[in-house]
């Protein structure tokens, strides 16, 4: 468990005692730190009592005697309508945190790499996790994906926490500093909470907050929104690494039919023998990952031969069945169970390799 001592002062409300809440009000106990929590749902209340956890209705908060509201990303504060908690603490001007600020305001000396976008990100943050624990490496891996993030071990300065990151959860942060940022690709998504694509674009922003002179930028540059964000990016002179895998010209890092070539040192890998990341999608998540370990002062030997034994993500590039000839793969978050069940060549995320 994240120790939560250095926080020691603040007085919290916490909105949402699901397993992220959960685990935020059980460190925050643990570190004995001041705080109330509270959850709509009365089971999970009196999950949290059961636990000798402090229960009460912030609904009544005294916001003067509070400082911070850590809440779940999952409850809005904005948009489509802010639960009514959110409101007072932003009327009370409080600011609004999530699990994720938590662990960046106590994270070093260990460093942080943040990926985000609107596809790729479970992917690209496991196989960055599988590539640096291939070498050795002490990390740990979650957010929006695995364990909550205060229940991660502790890592000293040669560690480092790879954390998937949602708009939502970007949104909740106000020191989160990543000495590498990934961000994967950029298409309307979640325009109930963010209201328009200029909101949904402000709030993954954040991955690039604090960051410093020495920290990198990692930027996808396939579609004409995340290109942008590199060229905003290296206005603002922060270091910039670009990946192309269908836009390559101008890319650092660029995949031409499965091959990536790094131009900065001519380093190239064959991304197409490894069987856990096929098609382009993938290749732009390898390449993105690839920057990452880079970045962090990985060899660049280590990160390939990391990349090669990726295991792949539970339910991910499983074989469902052959039909005519045609082997289909389940490349998406259901279970191949799920995925039969449907009718093949309706079900999107299901590509088929020719075997
Ligand atoms: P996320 O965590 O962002 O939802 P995942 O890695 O879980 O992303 O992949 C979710 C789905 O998106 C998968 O079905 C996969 O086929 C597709 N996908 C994965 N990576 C990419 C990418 N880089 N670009 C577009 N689609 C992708």
């Amino acid at each position: 468990m994240i120790d939560l001592s250095p926080l020691a002062g603040t007085r919290f409300a916490v909105l949402g005692l699901a397993r992220s809440g959960m685990a935020t009000a059980r460190a925050l106990a643990k570190a004995r730190i001041d705080f109330v929590a509270w959850d709509d749902d009365a089971a999970r209340r009196a999950a949290a009592a059961a636990e000798g956890l402090p229960v009460a209705d912030l609904a009544t908060l005294d916001w003067s005697r509070h400082d911070a509201l850590a809440m779940s990303p999952g409850i809005p504060h904005a948009l489509p309508a802010p639960h009514p908690v959110a409101a007072a603490a932003r009327a009370a001007r409080r600011p609004l945190i999530g699990a994720i600020e938590l662990l960046a305001r106590v994270a070093a000396p260990a460093r942080i790499a943040g990926i985000t976008g609107t596809n790729g990100k479970s992917t690209t943050t496991a196989l960055i996790g599988h590539v640096l624990g291939a070498a050795g490496i002490e990390r740990e891996v979650g957010g929006n994906l695995g364990p909550p993030v205060l229940d991660f071990r502790r890592l000293d300065a040669e560690g480092v926490y790879v954390l998937e990151l949602s708009s939502f959860q970007l949104e909740l942060v106000r020191s989160l500093r990543c000495s590498v940022s990934v961000w994967l690709n950029l298409t309307p998504d979640h325009l109930d909470r963010h209201g328009d694509l200029a909101g949904y674009v402000a709030a993954k922003r954040h991955v690039f907050d604090n960051q410093a002179p020495g920290d990198t930028a990692v930027v996808c540059v396939d579609d004409p929104e995340s290109a942008r964000e590199a060229t905003r990016l290296r206005a603002m002179g922060r270091e910039v690494v670009t990946v192309g895998v269908r836009d390559r010209e101008g890319a650092t890092i660029a995949v031409d039919d499965g091959v990536l070539l790094d131009r900065r040192d001519g380093a190239r890998v064959d991304l197409k023998p490894i069987r856990t990341l096929p098609g382009a999608h993938n290749w732009q998540n390898a390449a993105a990952a690839y920057a990452t370990c880079r970045a962090l002062g990985m060899p660049r030997d280590h990160v390939a031969a990391g990349l090669a034994t990726y295991p792949g993500l539970a339910h991910r590039q499983e074989r469902v069945a052959t039909v005519d000839g045609v082997l289909y793969v389940n490349d998406s978050k259901a279970t191949n169970a799920d995925a039969a069940g449907k009718a093949l060549a309706a079900y999107e995320p299901i590509y088929w390799i020719v075997g």
